[in-house]
């Protein structure tokens, strides 16, 4: 697969993909992975929050 989160994939993008993480809180950080829920919604969360 093509590396989707760098470089001008990410001009493409909302807000260029940076935002305020909806686990941590992190302001402007960017927001490249994808988490499910137990809802099963996806989430776009920091990097530091997709394993969590
Ligand atoms: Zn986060």
């Amino acid at each position: 697969m093509a590396k989707r989160n760098r470089g001008k994939a990410l001009k493409k993008l909302p807000a260029k993909g940076r935002g305020t993480c909806p686990i941590c809180h992190r302001k402007r950080i960017k927001l490249l992975y994808e988490r499910r829920t137990e809802h099963n919604d996806s989430l776009n969360v920091c990097k530091y929050c997709r394993d969590k």
